[in-house]
């Protein structure tokens, strides 16, 4: 089992408080670069701006496996400025207005600190209370330091928390997937190639893993996720049945959702694997969303590709919560799949 303990805590903490907003990911790729140079065959960043690092095993017969986290998170750009250090900005990835108001963020490369503004209880009246305020009513407030500009992105100022079995953080999606992809590069079984990219843009539509798996033409891949658990009660009492995932089940293992129809030989042997190594996983309701697997699986010729998530809560706010130990299953579950692989695994049965 490869090693899990403070080191990659700490890692996932520095992956979680920089800033990446799709298109900006360069305080994640410069982490990722740092990582994965000493072990690398070769590492290029491509024109879009992914991080596609090769390492190459040593036994015979090699297959060629493509792994895929993004780097980049959800957040916003700044659009217009009103004067007086206030701001209009546009979304960038899909996040509720309902998280906005009166949340701190950090704006551009020199993170000067800005809040999103609301009106005051004091001062609101009519349907107010009630009305979901509107992306075009919301500004950004950076306080008079004039430092912000058309075209800088901004993100949730969320610090990272370990608390007991729990990691509360912003960006849990994806970051835990790159700190486990960091993790699988450097304990790296003999019997595959492994083709590592760490890719831009999955949050405005799978742009860079896209590009990612033209350049690998790898044999299959696997793309990993953290996914939304939804799995609180309901506020009527009745039982969830549509949960997605649940905390503290283990690794997701994806069987389709809204992009692709995950390659049945190889759902079934991440199941295999799981029982054999008895490592807890969980397979994702099927249903919509969709990680790069959805672009990976339908590039060149197609490519056979799976997804594996760990499970987290609050998707796409400022602040998500995951398990520690489903990181830690998940790290495990990849691992020991990796070592199994054998070309056999993708002939047609
Ligand atoms: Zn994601």
């Amino acid at each position: 089992m490869p090693t899990f303990g403070n080191a990659q805590l700490k890692l996932l903490e520095r992956l979680c408080n920089v800033i990446a907003i799709s298109g900006d990911e360069s305080e994640v790729r410069n982490i990722v670069l740092k990582e994965v140079k000493p072990y690398a065959d070769e590492v290029k960043v491509d024109a879009l701006g992914s991080v596609l690092a090769t390492r190459l095993g040593r036994g015979r017969k090699r297959t060629r496996v493509m792994l895929d986290a993004h780097m980049d998170e959800v957040g916003f750009m700044i659009v217009d400025e009103d004067g007086d250090g206030l701001y209009r900005f546009e979304t960038v990835g899909g996040i509720d207005v309902h998280h906005l108001v009166g949340k701190q963020v950090f704006v551009g490369k020199e993170r000067t600190p800005g809040v999103i503004g609301a009106k005051p209880i004091h001062l609101m009246n009519g349907d107010e209370y009630t009305r979901k305020v509107p992306l075009d009513a919301l500004r950004i407030d950076v306080g008079l330091s004039g430092k912000a500009k058309v075209g800088d992105r901004a993100g949730f100022a969320t610090r990272f928390r370990r608390v007991g079995p729990s990691i509360l953080a912003k960006s849990i999606d994806d970051r835990i997937g790159i700190a486990t992809l960091i993790q699988l590069f450097r304990d790296l079984p003999p019997n595959i190639d492994l083709c590592a990219a760490f890719s831009v843009q999955e949050e405005i539509g799978l742009r860079g893993a896209k590009v990612a798996a033209q350049y690998f033409n790898p044999d299959m891949a696997i793309a990993i996720d953290s996914t939304p658990a939804n799995d609180l009660p309901l506020h009527d009492g009745s039982e969830n049945m549509s949960y997605n995932t649940k905390l503290g089940l283990g690794p997701a293992i994806y069987i389709a959702d809204g992009s692709t129809l995950h390659d049945p030989r190889l759902v079934r042997f991440l199941r295999e694997t799981a029982e054999a190594e008895k490592i807890p996983y969980q397979i994702r309701q099927p249903g919509g969303g969709g990680t790069d697997s959805g672009a990976i699986q339908r590039s060149l010729a197609g490519i056979p590709t799976v997804s594996v998530s760990v499970p987290h809560r609050y998707t796409h706010s400022p602040v998500s919560i995951a398990r520690v130990d489903d990181w830690k299953h998940t790290i495990n579950l990849l691992h020991a799949a990796l070592k199994r692989i054998t070309p056999e695994l993708l002939i047609l049965r």
